[in-house]
């Protein structure tokens, strides 16, 4: 019995950390469906795609810290099912007992009808695909995204450092403007044309061509032909819940991924859920039900989950109000961003391209920021976020400070 955590990475790491570390002296139970110790998943579209990076897999923890946690392992053994009156998680024909359950099952890729089985098309998500991209582009590859989010942007920009062609094919006008808004997506778009990506925008994919197995086109909409050694497709996840179809845990309407409260107790006593897999209200936005695809939130969650999980009776539960931040990097620079982008209304201060600070009102407050190029300012941002700080307030220092680099 003890605690048991599905889902081997980031968030089902750190809820195993943080139940040691907060003085739980029974067993712990790290239950995985990929073959490996859990690793860190940014780098795979970043340094790890660079040429001369190496094939082995570092994990966020080693075998031996693992055991000096006493933390056991049960891996390439994905969960099939959970039957909660039993209080057990089901693998296969095995069963794993719990007392205390954390779901940290994260996403899967959405992957493109009719390519299962081609060679040279793939997502990234795990290792192993980022291995298959980087000696794609090792080779040479003519590399072809389809979907112009931050990973598949983060691989078009490995493509062009490596002077290889890329190109981007996106079904909005402009890239990232449902989550970003439309200003701020033409300046991501600028990033990709400054840096040679050959951007198709407002057009989407009808078919891949083919031949002997491999992939060799794109096929658009508008008739056009794309040649392709590596075609990567990022058009999104979809939570990792499917062996929780039957069981009484509340899943999302739209896209499955476990509710949650803000303490991260989902619907079934005893039941927990962190990181990529889970929705939760957030109180410092108003309420706003968030699933965060960021890994500071994973980490954060997977640690709330556990204390929580394993909380005495009549001890309180802590309630998760984290200011949502993500990473990520394109060619030379570094986007970073905080707060939530629903807002009343986005403002762009600076240049309209790197050195950028993009503001996201909500009423009369801040809710998000963008930086671009901007790591030491969009710490200070964050706390204006969290305060959270008027929107005169970060008009003000966001003028400052662009104007201070003008
Ligand atoms: C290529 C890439 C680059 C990224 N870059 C950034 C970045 O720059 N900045 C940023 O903020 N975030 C980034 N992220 C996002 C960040 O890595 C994720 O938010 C984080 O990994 C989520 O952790 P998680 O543990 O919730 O889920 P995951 O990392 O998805 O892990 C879930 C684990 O559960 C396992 N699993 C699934 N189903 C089952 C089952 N039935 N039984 C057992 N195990 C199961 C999966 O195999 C997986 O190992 C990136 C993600 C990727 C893929």
């Amino acid at each position: 019995m003890g605690l048991v955590i599905v889902g081997a990475s980031l968030a089902g790491l750190r809820a195993a950390e943080s139940a040691r570390r907060s003085g739980w002296d029974g067993e712990i139970t790290l239950i995985g469906a990929e073959e490996h110790l859990p690793y860190d998943r940014p780098p795979l579209s970043k340094a790890q795609l660079d040429s001369g990076a190496a094939d082995a897999l570092v994990p966020l923890k080693s075998r031996a810290e693992l055991d000096e946690l006493a933390i056991t392992t049960l891996l390439g053994n994905p969960a099939t099912g959970l039957d909660t009156s039993g209080r057990r998680v089901l693998l296969g024909e095995a069963q794993v007992p719990y007392d205390a359950l954390v779901i940290a099952t994260g996403a899967t890729p959405f992957r493109l009808p009719g390519a299962d089985g081609l060679t040279g098309v793939t997502g990234l998500r795990t290792h192993a695909e980022a291995v298959a991209v980087r000696r794609a582009l090792d080779a040479g590859a003519r590399t072809v995204v389809i979907g112009a989010g931050f990973i598949g942007s983060e691989i078009a920009s490995a493509a062009r450092k490596r002077g290889l062609p890329a190109t981007i094919v996106e079904r909005l006008e402009v890239p990232l403007s449902r989550s970003l808004g439309p200003e701020p997506g033409e300046i991501c778009a600028n990033l990709h044309r400054a840096a040679g990506t050959d951007l198709r925008l407002g057009v989407g994919v009808s078919g891949l061509e083919s031949a002997g197995g491999r992939v060799t086109g794109v096929v658009l909409d508008d008739g056009t032909t794309l040649p392709a050694d590596l075609v990567v497709v990022g058009i999104g996840v979809r939570p990792a819940t499917g062996w929780l179809e039957g069981s009484p845990v509340a899943l999302h309407d739209g896209d499955r991924g476990v509710l949650c409260t803000a303490s991260l107790a989902t619907s079934v006593p005893g039941v927990w859920a962190a990181g990529d897999v889970a929705h939760f209200p957030n109180s410092r936005f108003d309420g706003d039900l968030m699933r965060l695809e960021h890994w500071t939130n994973a980490a954060e969650q997977g640690a709330l989950a556990a204390r929580n999980a394993l909380a005495g009776p009549g001890e309180e539960t802590a309630i998760l109000d984290t200011i949502p931040y993500f990473w990520s990097d394109w060619y030379d620079h570094r986007l970073q961003f905080v707060g939530t982008p629903r807002a009343d209304e986005v403002v762009t201060l600076g240049p309209r391209g790197p050195g950028a600070i993009v503001l996201y009102r909500r009423g009369s407050q801040l809710a998000g920021v963008l930086t671009i190029d901007r790591p030491r300012d969009i710490m200070k941002f964050r706390r204006l976020v969290m305060e959270p700080g008027s929107w005169e307030e970060a008009l003000f220092q966001a003028t400052e400070r662009t104007a201070a680099t003008v």
